[in-house]
C-alpha cells in the first residue's frame, strides 16, 4: 500500500492521527488540480461545469456510503471545521428556543472546546461522564436533558481508546425530546457502518484523511429540517450553507476514499481486528503490568491502547521511532509539560498510569508480519526503560 519513498521501512500505526491516502485517491486527486481546475461555481462554461459534476458525485459517493440523500452532505475543510460548525451553528440557530449544550467528558479538542467556548458566550454546559471504557450511558444523557436543551453531542467512536458510543439509543432519545444530536464520526466513517436512515442523528462530522482521502477536506452531514446556521459567510457555495471555493481535488478524492472504504469495509474490519488482537496478545503476555484501556467488545478494529506501568508514553513512542515504528501516546506534549490525556482521566485512569499510556492505531499501511517484529522492539524498550525508571518496581 505505501507508495511513498520516504515511508519505506517505516512501520505505520497511528492511522487515528492520520492514514496514508488510497494510491487510486492520490492519483485521481492530481488531475483536479492541474489538468480540470475549473471553479465548481464557475458553471457557465466547460472547465467549471467539470468540476461540479466532479463534486456533484463525490456528493452522491459521501451520501451512499452513509446511505443519506446527497442533498445533506456539505463539504467542509476536515474535521475541525465540521465539529465547529455543528456546535456553534446549533447553537447560535436554536438559542431562542433555550440555553443549554450537553456532550461527554471524552470529546475530541474540537468539540470540547468550541462547546467550552460557547460557555463562555453564556450557554450552559453539561459535560456527562463516561464508563471505566469511555462509554457514555444513554441513561445519563436521558436524565441530564433539560427542557432548555438545544443541542447534544457525543462522538461515535473515541481516538484514543476506539470505544464505540451507543448512538442509536442516544440518537432516539434526543430524537423523542425534540433535541439536536450531533455526532462525530471521524473514527467510524468508512471504517464500521453508519446508515443515516435507520439511526435518528441529526449533524455527523467527518473528516477525508482519516480513512484514505486527503487531509484538509470533510465534510458535516446536516439532516433535511435540522436548524444550523452556517459558520462560513461569503459566496453562498453549498447552498448558502458553508461559503468558499470548493476544495474539488480533495472533494473528488473524499468521495473516491467513501467508495473504496465501502467497498472493502467488512474484510478490513477482520484484517484489523486480527493483527490488533495479535498485538494485544502478544503484549499482556510478554509485557506485566500493563493495562488494557477501552472496550473489550465494543471497540475499533484497529485501535489498541494500554498503559506501560512504571514507564512514560512519550518515551516508548520516540525508542519505537528509533526502531522506525510510528505510534502515538495518549499524553500529549503541548506546553512542554506532559499533559495527561483527558479520555483517560475521565475514564477513571490515575494520573500517573495514564502517562504510562501507549496507542497502536492500525489501518492500510499494515501488514500481520509486522507484529511480531513491534512486539519484540517494544518487550525490550518496556524493560529497558523500567530497568532506569524511579517508579517501576518489580513485584
Ligand atoms: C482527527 C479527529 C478530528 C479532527 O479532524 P481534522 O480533519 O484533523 O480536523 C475530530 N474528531 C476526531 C474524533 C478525530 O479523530
Amino acid at each position: 500500500m505505501n507508495d511513498g519513498k520516504m515511508t519505506e521501512g517505516i512501520i505505520y500505526m497511528d492511522h487515528a492521527a492520520t492514514a496514508p491516502a488510497y494510491p487510486e485517491v492520490t492519483a485521481e486527486i492530481t488531475k483536479w488540480f492541474s489538468g480540470w481546475y475549473g471553479n465548481a461555481s464557475s458553471t457557465l462554461y466547460s472547465v467549471g461545469r467539470k468540476s461540479e459534476e466532479g463534486v456533484a458525485r463525490a456528493r452522491a459517493q459521501v451520501a451512499a456510503l452513509l446511505k443519506t440523500s446527497d442533498r445533506e452532505i456539505f463539504f467542509t475543510s476536515g474535521g475541525t471545521e465540521s465539529d465547529n460548525w455543528a456546535v456553534h451553528g446549533a447553537a447560535i440557530a436554536n438559542r431562542k428556543k433555550g440555553n443549554r449544550i450537553i456532550t461527554s467528558a471524552v470529546e475530541h479538542h474540537a468539540v470540547l472546546e468550541c462547546v467550552q467556548y460557547m460557555g463562555r458566550q453564556g450557554f450552559d454546559v453539561t459535560v456527562l461522564p463516561v464508563d471505566q471504557y469511555g462509554m457514555v450511558d444513554p441513561a445519563k444523557v436521558r436524565e441530564a436533558l433539560t427542557d432548555d436543551t438545544i443541542l447534544v453531542s457525543i462522538m461515535h467512536a473515541n481516538n484514543e481508546v476506539g470505544t464505540i458510543n451507543p448512538i442509536v439509543e442516544i440518537g432516539a432519545i434526543c430524537a423523542e425530546r425534540g433535541v439536536l444530536f450531533h455526532t462525530d464520526a471521524v473514527q467510524t466513517v468508512g471504517k464500521i457502518p453508519i446508515d443515516l436512515s435507520a439511526v435518528h442523528v441529526d449533524l455527523l462530522s467527518g473528516s477525508s484523511h482519516k480513512f484514505g482521502g486527503p487531509k484538509g477536506c470533510g465534510f458535516l452531514y446536516a439532516r433535511k429540517g435540522a436548524k444550523v446556521d452556517p459558520y462560513f459567510h461569503g459566496g453562498g457555495q453549498e447552498r448558502g450553507k458553508r461559503s468558499g471555493t470548493m476544495n474539488v481535488p480533495g472533494i473528488v478524492g473524499t468521495g473516491l476514499a467513501c467508495e473504496i472504504a465501502g467497498s472493502h469495509m467488512a474484510q478490513e474490519a477482520a484484517r484489523l481486528s486480527a493483527m490488533r488482537d495479535e498485538l494485544q496478545k502478544g503484549i499482556l503476555e510478554r509485557i506485566p503490568d500493563v493495562k488494557m484501556n477501552g472496550h473489550p467488545e465494543k471497540r475499533l478494529a484497529g485501535h489498541l491502547n494500554v498503559c506501560v506501568e512504571g514507564v512514560e508514553g512519550e518515551s516508548m513512542v520516540m525508542c519505537l521511532d528509533m526502531n522506525r515504528v510510528c505510534v502515538s501516546s495518549g499524553s500529549a506534549c503541548t506546553t512542554g509539560s506532559l499533559e495527561p490525556s483527558h479520555v483517560l482521566l475521565a475514564m477513571g485512569i490515575p494520573v500517573e498510569l495514564s502517562h504510562g499510556s501507549l496507542r497502536f492505531t492500525l489501518g492500510s499501511a499494515n501488514t500481520p508480519e509486522q507484529i511480531p517484529y513491534v512486539l519484540d522492539r517494544l518487550t525490550t524498550i518496556v524493560g529497558k526503560l523500567r530497568a532506569m525508571s524511579p517508579t517501576y518496581r518489580k513485584r
